[in-house]
């Protein structure tokens, strides 16, 4: 499959099996990401919404200014507040933890103990090195512990962590530690293959590559259950 240039199905299986879990610790000291936490500053919510998009805005408004654009032109004068509103509202709204998704669990009525796996999830998110996009697809898996999550609640938790600046490994992380607490289960794996526009678009220009990364949690990190995970990912990637 390609879907949106990601890897193709064979690359994908090849590189799967012998790809690590991410540790925190792992990310602290080998990445470049600080932690599973992203960083916020105490005081990040003390001021509204609002006010944030009146202050994006002025700012952005001078980047645009220092850059030379003339922004009596009609086409670029609508921008600051559009980039501003664009932040705090939509691509960058997972910073905010009022909008994190509250969990609708049911009770596992019938008996479904074998694992679930939601995949293709196409998600974008921001390199917080650059704010420039990644994007590409998550594939969740768990074993129900007796609750049962909603299914669009699986995507909706991928798109609210990725609605914040991010690096794709704490993005992997924050995934999979949150469905753990959501669900009380250990037992939940993720896999996400995505593009980062930083690579392609600028620096090393390398349009090819994607980035892979997984989380594997409980008896996914049971070689029999991540096979079958994996294999379940294979299928749905050759299709
Ligand atoms: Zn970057």
């Amino acid at each position: 499959m390609k879907q949106n240039g990601t890897t193709s199905a064979t690359q994908l299986s090849k590189l799967l099996k012998e790809l690590p879990t991410i540790s925190l610790d792992e990310i602290g000291d080998a990445h470049f990401a600080s932690g599973s936490d992203t960083p916020l500053r105490e005081d990040a919510f003390d001021i509204t919404d609002e006010r944030k998009i009146e202050l994006i805005e002025k700012h952005f408004r001078e980047i645009m200014l220092i850059m030379g654009l003339d922004l009596t032109d009609d086409s670029l004068a609508g921008t600051p507040k559009r980039v501003a509103k664009m932040y705090v509202k939509e691509i960058f709204s997972g910073l905010n933890p009022s909008l994190k998704p509250k969990p609708t669990l049911f009770e596992n009525k019938y008996k479904y103990g074998e694992m679930l796996v939601e995949k293709n999830i196409q998600f974008y998110s921001n390199c917080e090195h650059h704010f420039v996009p990644i994007y590409g697809l998550a594939h969740v898996a768990y074993i129900s512990s007796g609750k049962v999550i909603g299914l669009s609640k699986i995507n909706r938790i991928v798109q609210y962590f990725s609605k914040r600046p991010q690096v794709q490994e704490r993005l992997t992380v924050q995934i999979v530690e949150e469905l753990k607490l959501m669900l009380d289960t250990q037992d939940v794996a993720i896999v996400m293959d995505a593009k980062h526009l930083c690579v392609s678009s600028r620096g090393v220009q390398d349009t090819a590559s994607s980035t892979i990364t997984a989380h594997y949690s409980g008896k996914f990190k049971e070689e029999k259950t991540k096979d079958e995970f994996l294999a379940h990912i294979y299928q749905s990637a050759s299709r």
